[in-house]
C-alpha cells in the first residue's frame, strides 16, 4: 500500500486518492485510515517537511508492561483491577536547539566566623585568657559567564494536556529518531495528532527557558544580581511524533491512570490505588506517632532535658500527620 496526501477540505473532510470516498477526520488527526478501503494517509505530505518520530512498540507489548507492572506493585490486589480505556497516541514535540551566552554581576554575601582571645578576670585578682568567636558579614562581587548550546523539548500541540506529558517530555531528548510512517502509528491504532504550534513560536518558548535557566542559575551563585544578560540563538528545531500509550485501569469502583513511554514500553507515570494492607502499614505509623508524641510528655516534665522532650513531640506529631494523612488519601503517583 503506497502513501499519500490525501486533499483535505474545510472542516477536515478528506478524500481517499485510492477509491475517491470523502469522509470526515477529528480535527485532531493528522493521520487517518480511509473507512472504506484500508487506505492510509495524512492530510499533510510528511516527507516534505522533514518530520520524524521514535518508533512506538506494539500495543500488545505496552498492554502487556501495564499487566507486568500493575502485578508487581498491587501484588494480590491486581486480580481486582481492570482496563477501562487503552488509547495509542503519536504526540508531536519538537526539540530546540539554542546557543545562550549570558553574562551576569552582582555580589555574594557571606558570614565570616572569627576567632580572638579576649582577657578575662575573674574576681579575686587573677586574669586568664578566654577564646571569643564573633560572626560579621562579608561582600564578594561576582560576575561571570555562561556559554553553552541546550536542548528544550517543546511540545507541538496547544492543548494537548494528558497524565504523564512532563515526564514523557524529557525522554525525547534521547530518543533514536527516524523519518516518519504515520503507517506504524495506525497500524498501532495510534492517534497521530496534528501539529499547531508554528517553528516561529519555538523559538519565542525556547529562547526564553535558555535566558530563564541562565537567569536561575546566576540567582544562585548570587546574593543580590545587579545584571544578566542572555543573548541567545535558535540554531535547529526538529519536530518528532513521540509515541504515548495511555490508560485508565478501575480498582474497587474507581480509575486511575497509566502513561506508557510509546518508545520503550516503560512505565512513565502511574497513579495507584493505596490498598488495605498499605494503609494499614500508614495507620501503623501514625499510631507509633502518637505514642511518640505521648511519650515524649515524660521527658518534658524532666526539666533538666527540655529540649530532647519537645523535639521528640515534634517529630512525633509530624509522623502522625504525615501517616494519617497518607492512610486516607485516594492514591498515589509513581513515577517510571
Ligand atoms: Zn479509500
Amino acid at each position: 500500500m503506497r502513501l499519500s496526501q490525501a486533499q483535505t477540505a474545510v472542516g477536515r473532510t478528506v478524500k481517499c486518492p485510492n477509491c475517491g470516498a470523502t469522509f470526515e477526520i477529528t480535527p485532531d488527526a493528522l493521520a487517518y485510515v480511509c473507512k472504506y478501503c484500508g487506505w492510509m494517509g495524512s492530510t499533510e505530505d510528511v516527507s516534505a517537511k522533514g518530520w520524524l518520530m521514535a518508533e512506538p512498540v506494539s500495543s500488545a507489548k505496552a498492554q502487556q508492561s501495564i499487566a507486568e507492572f500493575l502485578k508487581k506493585t498491587l501484588k494480590h490486589a491486581y486480580s481486582q483491577t481492570q482496563i477501562i480505556e487503552f488509547k495509542g497516541l503519536a504526540v508531536p514535540i519538537y526539540i530546540a536547539q539554542v546557543h545562550a551566552k549570558t553574562r551576569y554581576n552582582g555580589y555574594r554575601q557571606e558570614t565570616r566566623t572569627e576567632s580572638y582571645p579576649m582577657t578575662v578576670f575573674d574576681g579575686k585578682g587573677g586574669r586568664r585568657t578566654e577564646m571569643r568567636t564573633k560572626s560579621y558579614p562579608v561582600y564578594f562581587p561576582v560576575e561571570g559567564e555562561f556559554d553553552e548550546i541546550l536542548d528544550y523539548p517543546v511540545l507541538g500541540r496547544k492543548h494537548a494536556v494528558f497524565f504523564g506529558l512532563e515526564d514523557l517530555k524529557k525522554k525525547v531528548l534521547s530518543s533514536n529518531e527516524k523519518p516518519l510512517d504515520v503507517k506504524v502509528f495506525l497500524n498501532q491504532k495510534s492517534e497521530c495528532l496534528d501539529v499547531e504550534v508554528e517553528e516561529g513560536e519555538v523559538k519565542v518558548m525556547a529562547e526564553t527557558m535558555a535566558e530563564d535557566e541562565h537567569r536561575a542559575r546566576a540567582e544562585a551563585m548570587t546574593t543580590k544580581l545587579f545584571d544578566c544578560y542572555t543573548d541567545d540563538q535558535l540554531l535547529s528545531t526538529k519536530l518528532i511524533f513521540y509515541p504515548v500509550y495511555t490508560a485508565k485501569y478501575s480498582y474497587r469502583g474507581k480509575s486511575f491512570r497509566i502513561a506508557i513511554d510509546g518508545s520503550s514500553g516503560a512505565i512513565v507515570k502511574a497513579e495507584l490505588p493505596l490498598t488495605l494492607s498499605l494503609r494499614i502499614g500508614y495507620a501503623m505509623a501514625g499510631y507509633a506517632g502518637v505514642a511518640l508524641a505521648t511519650l515524649s510528655g515524660l521527658f518534658l516534665l524532666d526539666t533538666n532535658e527540655p529540649i530532647v522532650g519537645i523535639v521528640a513531640t515534634v517529630i512525633g506529631l509530624g509522623l502522625a500527620g504525615w501517616s494519617f494523612f497518607k492512610a486516607t488519601a485516594e492514591q498515589r503517583i509513581k513515577r517510571g
